[in-house]
């Protein structure tokens, strides 16, 4: 079942933040095919997505698709579902407009945040540098 309506709204002026895991992944994806490409910056915390364009350097405008889906960052596939850290908890982001049509049973919300939670704090918190 696709739910995503493919706006392409959560690639343009993305900030998705990513792990080492993510990065490793992606550079041996790009590496098997022989090709560089330079997809992430580090913005003093985190390492992120960079733009091009004003959209993700993998999103394909005309085609609204992401050039890896597959291998996709793990925090595009939680997405619309988010971690606020300053309120320690799961939120849906209001920038997708489609946002309530995810997760919109309540245990399905609760089983996707553990799993959100679990990435954020082994993957992602873990490895930003002071
Ligand atoms: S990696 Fe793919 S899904 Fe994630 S922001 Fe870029 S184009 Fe969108």
């Amino acid at each position: 079942m696709k739910i995503c309506q493919s706006c392409g709204i959560c690639c343009t002026h993305t900030e998705m933040i990513l792990s080492s895991d993510d990065v490793q992944r992606i550079l041996d994806y790009f590496s098997k095919k022989s090709q560089n490409i330079d997809f992430f910056e580090f913005d003093g915390r985190f390492y992120r997505l960079k733009n091009i364009d004003d959209h993700c350097v993998f999103y394909i405008p005309n085609e609204k698709k992401c050039l890896i889906y597959p291998i996709r960052p793990m925090g595009c596939r939680f997405y619309p579902m988010i971690f606020d850290q300053s309120r320690n908890k799961c939120i849906l982001d209001d920038e997708c407009p489609h946002n309530r049509i995810f997760y919109s049973n309540p245990s399905r919300f609760k089983a996707i945040c553990l799993s959100l939670r679990k990435w954020i704090f082994s993957h992602i918190l873990n490895q930003t540098r002071s």
